[in-house]
């Protein structure tokens, strides 16, 4: 009767709340996506399905189909779990799925998950907000749902960070603008795939050289002074654990 809307945290299950790992052990059905880590689903009991409905090239359930799922779900199950990567309400489509449910009468409860924008910069080791360096920080997608280029040379600010998701297709073009916009091509850029997980890489590199990066996915790009930083962090300890 309530779907519970959760973030499953960029990768290792060390870095899930605590209210969702209860969610998950108590689920009568959980609907995934496809960046959640193994380590996470493994808290979901042997017994209990699990529908992966990630995208996956030539096999995409549309957006409808997925609402119509939890729709359905919720109306003969208590407790349905659809857990998304990261943070629900961080370009993971969940504002639109909660409305979907909301329309249709069912309780909805956001739990808030670890997003990739800020885990993945601090895996390798970048204060997004450095006080000297960086006054703020911006969260951006690469690309819209409709293919709208987004106007990069308009984020251009050698005070502000910048952290890209979904931006490794469109990086050449991303970093043109944000050249054309005024930024150094020396500005400094940190990718981070697979952050938090078994596979996380991390390449530093700059604006100029960004295009000719061969980069995994999924991958965050951090642009600005800050992603020359590399104050140490606890992934390595995380993922001996995990
Ligand atoms: N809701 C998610 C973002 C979904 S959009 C969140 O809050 O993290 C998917 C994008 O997130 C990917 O294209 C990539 O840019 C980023 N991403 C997700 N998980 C990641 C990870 N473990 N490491 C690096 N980037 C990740």
């Amino acid at each position: 009767m309530t779907v519970y809307l959760v973030g499953a945290g960029p990768g290792s299950v060390d870095l899930l709340t605590l209210r969702a790992a209860t969610l998950l052990r108590h689920a009568d059905v959980v609907v995934t996506d496809r960046l959640v880590d193994e380590s996470v689903l493994a808290l979901v009991p042997n017994g209990i399905e699990v529908i992966d409905v990630g995208k996956r090239p030539g096999m995409s359930h549309s957006q409808e189909l997925i609402n119509d799922l939890l729709i359905s779900l919720a109306s003969s199950l208590q407790s349905v779990v659809r857990l998304k990567g990261g943070d629900p309400f961080v370009f993971g489509r969940g504002g639109e799925e909660a409305l979907a449910l909301r329309e249709a009468g069912i309780d909805v409860e956001v739990v808030p998950g670890v997003t990739s924008a800020f885990a993945a910069p601090a895996a390798a080791g970048i204060p997004v907000t450095h006080r000297d360096i960086s006054w703020g920080v911006t969260v951006v997608t690469g690309h819209t749902k409709d293919g709208l280029e987004i106007d990069f040379r308009s984020l251009a600010n050698p005070s502000l960070t910048l952290v890209i998701l979904m931006g490794i297709t469109h990086r050449h073009s991303i970093a043109q603008q944000l050249m054309e916009g005024g930024l150094s091509p020396t500005t400094a850029v940190a990718v981070v795939a697979s952050a938090w997980t078994q596979q996380q890489r991390i390449m530093r590199t700059n604006l100029v050289q960004l295009p000719a990066v061969t980069v995994p996915t999924p991958a965050v790009v951090v642009v600005g002074e800050v992603a020359n930083l590399d104050v140490g962090s606890l992934s390595d300890l995380v993922l001996q654990v995990s």
